[in-house]
């Protein structure tokens, strides 16, 4: 809030509230000193601090209420003392600042890759039934272990093909694997911008480095304050919750 005020037979300002109040009690405005902010019909009256009491402001960060005075302003986005520091530290790590990011934790996101590997099993069991009907079925010993061998083999490969195509269409093309979509979450850059196609790929190689670590990859997010798992820190990705 931006006042003017008129001392000495001219206009001052702009002036905050706080500043105008510390004026006050300094007498360069007095009770009957001609005020004015934006929104005013005209220049009123100074009385007592009352007058400059204006409505509290809502943080653009926590929705939370706060005295004008106790706000910062950050490209017109009041920010207030709680949040000031986490705030600065988006700043150094170039989070964007438009939307402020609700990051995805490990239950909700536990909850995606489980409907996920529920969808890609409906796709894969099927070829993998069809597989495993192609393979001959008696024989001697030999053949029999070689061709289990080799139908494990190519199922292996089958599935690692379509959690690849899977993984990499969806989160290029709609930011969101399925599981992700249904519990509200996509994945994005730093700056908030989606994956390309080729970042989306790179980040299913990220995945399966992360499965080989037990766990202990995945579990990471708990401990980052941004929710970070191994293929997010390799990726620069962030899961994020849709607004
Ligand atoms: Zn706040």
């Amino acid at each position: 809030m931006q006042w003017y005020y008129i001392a000495d037979g001219r206009a001052h300002g702009p002036v905050s509230s706080s500043r105008l109040l510390a004026l006050a009690d300094g007498a360069i405005v007095r009770p009957g000193t001609r005020i004015w902010r934006q929104g005013m019909a005209g220049w009123q009256p100074f009385k007592t601090s009352e007058t400059v009491q204006v409505p509290p402001r809502t943080c653009s960060r926590c929705h939370g209420s706060r005295p004008d005075n106790e706000m910062l302003t950050y490209c017109d986005q009041p920010i207030c003392g709680q949040c000031k520091s986490a705030f600065l530290q988006c700043i150094r790590d170039g989070v964007s600042l438009a939307e402020p990011p609700i990051y995805a934790g490990f239950t909700i996101r536990a909850l995606a890759w489980f409907v996920d590997a529920v969808t890609i099993l409906a796709f894969t069991t099927p070829l993998l039934v069809l597989l495993e009907s192609l393979a001959p079925d008696s024989g001697d010993l030999a053949t029999v272990i070689l061709s289990w061998l080799v139908t494990a083999l190519a199922g292996g490969i089958l599935t690692a093909v379509i959690q690849m195509l899977y993984e990499t269409w969806f989160i290029g093309r709609h930011g969101a694997t399925p599981g992700k979509m249904a519990c509200g979450l996509k994945i994005v850059r730093p700056d908030g911008s989606l994956l390309t196609f080729r970042r989306a790929f790179a980040r299913y190689w990220g995945k399966v480095l992360t499965g080989m670590t037990m766990g202990a990859g995945f579990l990471l997010l708990t401990i980052d304050r941004q929710c970070r798992s191994l293929h997010d820190f390799i990726c620069d990705t962030r899961v994020v919750r849709n607004e």
